[in-house]
Formats: C-alpha cells, sequence, structure tokens
C-alpha cells in the first residue's frame, strides 16, 4: 500500500512553476490572467487578485443573498486577507503583486458533496435505471479498480477532473479495494485537493469481486483511517455502499469504526429508486423503513451524509432531522437514470442540511454549475418547488457544502478563510462571454454562468492561496 508518507515526499515535485511575479505598479506591469495562470504563489507572499467578485457568507439557504464588487479585489496568502472595492484592497496591500482578472468572475471554491471516484471513466451511460445501470455498467467498472496500475489512472483523471471544474473540496465515494482508496488520498494530498473519503464496503448482492468480510472491512477500513484521516487536507468517512449490498454484519461493523473513530464521517445511500428501496425491504423485513436499516446500527448522526433521499416519508424526514444527519442532493444524476426529483421544501421545512453533489457517473458530469442549474429546473418542474435564486444556488455550492461537512475555514470569502477560490472567464467569442459582456446586473451574471459556464470556463482553480489549476496546462493526459 502506498502511504500519505510516501506522497508528501512526492509533494515536492509537484508540476508547479517557479514565480515569474511582476510587482505591480503601473498597469503595464500587471499579468494579464493568462500569464497569472502560470505563476506559482508563495504562501507568504499577500497577493492582490483583481475580477468581479461574488459570493454568499450567508448561514441559511433562505437568508443566501449576493455579495459582489463589480471591480473587486481579494488579498490573499493561504488566506484571505482582505476583500473588497479594488480601490479599498489595494490601499491596504499597496506592494502586493496582483493578479488582473477583470476578465473574470472570481468565486468561492466549489464543494461536491456526493461524488464517485472508480466512476469517472463511465460518464454518460444511457438508457438504464438504477439497478440495471448499475449491474450493466457501474459494477464492471468499479472491479477494475482492483489493478493498481488502472487506479491509479482513474485517481489521476478524478482529481484533474475535480480541479478542472472548479471544486476544491469534496466528499467523494471510494473504491471497493483499500489499495486504490490509498492511491486515491495520495493523489488528492499530492494535488492539494479537500477530500474526505473512504473504502466501500458491500458483502452481498454485488458481484463477488467486490464483496468483502466484515473482518476485512474492520481491518482495511482501520487501517486507512490511522493512515490517512486528519492527516493535511484528507478526512476519512465510513462508506457502506448501500443497505442493499450491505448485511447486518458490514452496518455493525461501521458502527464500530464511527464509535471508536467519532471525528470520521459516514456516507452512504438512500430512497433514490422505487426498486432498490422495494429490494431493501425484502432483505430487512423487521426494518420499519430504509433509514431505520441505518439507524438500528446507530448510522445516523451530525457527520452523516445520506446521498439522494427522493422518495422519503415524514416520519423518515422528522427522524433524520432529530439525528443531525444532512442529505447530498444529486439532481443530475436523479434525472438522468431517472430515478425522481428532491423535495427541497420538505427537507428545508425539516431543518434538514442539504448541499450538492455531482454524482458521477450516475451524474452528467464534474460541473456544479451544471449541477446547480438542474436543481433550479427540477425545482421549478415539481408544483411546490423550493424558488431558487442564483444567489441560492451559489451558497448551495458553496457554503452549504461546507457547513454540510463541517469546514468551517472554508464556504465563502470571508477574512480568515483559507483562500480557496476559482475565475470564471468564459472562452473567447461564447455564448456566455456575450451575455456577460450586456448584463445587466451581478444577479443576471451569476445566472448565466449556472446556466452556461462549464469545465471551459474555468480559468484558474486556488486551493489555500495555491494555484492548483489553469486552463490550458494539459493536467489531465489520460
Ligand atoms: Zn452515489
Amino acid at each position: 500500500m502506498t502511504t500519505a508518507k510516501t506522497s508528501t515526499e512526492t509533494l515536492a515535485g509537484t508540476p508547479t512553476e517557479t514565480s515569474t511575479e511582476t510587482p505591480a505598479g503601473t498597469p503595464a506591469e500587471i499579468p494579464t490572467a493568462t500569464e497569472a495562470a502560470k505563476m506559482t504563489v508563495s504562501p507568504t507572499a499577500p497577493k492582490i487578485v483583481r475580477a468581479q467578485i461574488m459570493h454568499t457568507p450567508q448561514q441559511q439557504l433562505a437568508e443566501a443573498d449576493l455579495q459582489y464588487w463589480s471591480d473587486g479585489a481579494l488579498a490573499f496568502d493561504d488566506k484571505v486577507l482582505a476583500v473588497g472595492s479594488f480601490a479599498e484592497v489595494r490601499r491596504q496591500y499597496p506592494t502586493a503583486a496582483v493578479i488582473d482578472a477583470r476578465d473574470s468572475v472570481l468565486l468561492p471554491g466549489l464543494i461536491d458533496v456526493h461524488v464517485h471516484y472508480p466512476q469517472v471513466h463511465m460518464i454518460g451511460a444511457m438508457g438504464m435505471t438504477l439497478l440495471t445501470w448499475l449491474k450493466t455498467r457501474t459494477l464492471p467498472e468499479e472491479a477494475n479498480m482492483v489493478s493498481d496500475t488502472y487506479a491509479r489512472v482513474a485517481a489521476g483523471n478524478f482529481v484533474n477532473s475535480l480541479l478542472a471544474n472548479g471544486t476544491t473540496t469534496a466528499l467523494v465515494f471510494g473504491a471497493h479495494f483499500a489499495t486504490a482508496q490509498a492511491i486515491l488520498f495520495d493523489e488528492a494530498l499530492r494535488q492539494g485537493l479537500r477530500v474526505t473519503s473512504g473504502l466501500v464496503l458491500s458483502d452481498r448482492n454485488l458481484r463477488s469481486e467486490l464483496e468483502t468480510t466484515p473482518e476485512q472491512a474492520y481491518a482495511q477500513s482501520q487501517q486507512l483511517i490511522e493512515t490517512y484521516h486528519d492527516y493535511a487536507r484528507l478526512r476519512y468517512a465510513v462508506s457502506p455502499r448501500f443497505s442493499l449490498s450491505c448485511s447486518d454484519a458490514i452496518l455493525d461493523v461501521s458502527r464500530s469504526l464511527m464509535a471508536e473513530h467519532p471525528e470520521v464521517w459516514l456516507q452512504t445511500h438512500i430512497n433514490e429508486n422505487h426498486d432498490e428501496i422495494a429490494f431493501v425491504a425484502e432483505l430487512f423485513p423487521e426494518a420499519k423503513d430504509y433509514l431505520d436499516t441505518y439507524e438500528r446500527h446507530d448510522l445516523l448522526g451530525n457527520k452523516s451524509v445520506f446521498a439522494h433521499n427522493i422518495h422519503v416519508s415524514d416520519d423518515e424526514l422528522a427522524r433524520l432531522a432529530e439525528s443531525g444527519s444532512s442529505v447530498a442532493h444529486c439532481p443530475s444524476s436523479n434525472m438522468f437514470i431517472g430515478s425522481g426529483i428532491f423535495d427541497m421544501n420538505r427537507h428545508f421545512d425539516a431543518g434538514i442540511p442539504f448541499a450538492l453533489g455531482s454524482d458521477v457517473a450516475g451524474g452528467t458530469g464534474f460541473s456544479l454549475f451544471k449541477e446547480a442549474l438542474m436543481s433550479y429546473q427540477g425545482q421549478m418542474l415539481l408544483p411546490d418547488g423550493y424558488p431558487l435564486t442564483a444567489a441560492h444556488l451559489l451558497y448551495l455550492v458553496t457554503r452549504a457544502g461546507a457547513d454540510l461537512l463541517a469546514h468551517d475555514n472554508i464556504g465563502d470569502l470571508q477574512v480568515g478563510k483559507q483562500a480557496d477560490f476559482i475565475l470564471v472567464r468564459p472562452p473567447s467569442g461564447s455564448s456566455l462571454s456575450h451575455v456577460l459582456a450586456h448584463s445587466p446586473s451581478a444577479e443576471a451574471s451569476l445566472s448565466a454562468i449556472f446556466t452556461l459556464a462549464r469545465e471551459d470556463s474555468i480559468a484558474a482553480t486556488y486551493i489555500a492561496g495555491e494555484q492548483r489549476f489553469a486552463a490550458g496546462s494539459g493536467l489531465s493526459p489520460s
């Protein structure tokens, strides 16, 4: 097994270039955004990035309101030092180098609370609903992760894809193989991504290669927790796949791991598809509903994240809320494999925290902009849908995810938070560039970004003040 220590050593060789910073003084000395994309940021030297800036620092979805500066600036080292108008920030940091990104919109780093690493190579498997999709395409692909060579390629492509889409933090459903899981942690460590993830546990109803035993699940999870949890930006999540593929013994192992390591997270799936729910009811005849299959093993709580939860009873909602559990809302996946539309209003009224997950590869890609658009469209279609605004969408892909994952140092651009941010710059001549050039307001611009911006509009991704992706850098060759 590769280890965190090994990766730390290789971190010294990260492919960032030596700084060629140009100190700011006159506009002629300010590098363009393209030049800026090549610069390495020293965490100790304050810098300013000049751009249109937007964020939603409020604490609740209902309060989400856009705070923005049309000629804004963010001063940062590894943390946000100042944010405001360019004139104000420049006065505070008169000698800091300036990255001129006036052709870009600066947003907080995006946060994906449900995405599957071993499914990176199978996005777009059409024509199936959940159980057929799993059996026909997904599980055979996940079985390929038994090969360390294949897992390394998948991990590289997965982490690169997140960064290229502006995602700086993710709760990741991992692999069924301990070595493949370690490879993901090592790759995230190497590239600086904030990742919470874990070995996926199952012992029935999958392919035999993907099934483990309670003893092996416990031993391998323990080892991974000891190696990776709370190491740099990595955290561990105990990850029983779903009750359909887990016996009581595996769910009990999950309980033991959570009891022995109360600081780690738990992630699983629930109430996604009618056939899945009926199958789980057959497997657990003594359980009163799907949630009860987890509840009876003490798997609910404020570190537990349940993906989907589309077909949920009022009683389950009340118990989820009481336990402090959260839900990952994955609209593109829910539509792509025909599972249904998330009832946001009922979750909101019940007080259950939720944020957005791309759920690649039931989901249709890594872009949380598209995910937010799908959420908006779903709510528009429901008779009683939540009336989402662009500010709500920004909140759901930034601050909501930070709060759900208890990352109190990210999610918006307030002074003192980690400098996780992205630059959105539409390709020259694209329809988004035309819309932004004629936009009447910041809200209209943000709405257009959610509607039209995708991977090709992410110019740069910064984590803790370090540039981890730049458009055109060719980081994802496989
Ligand atoms: Zn999932």
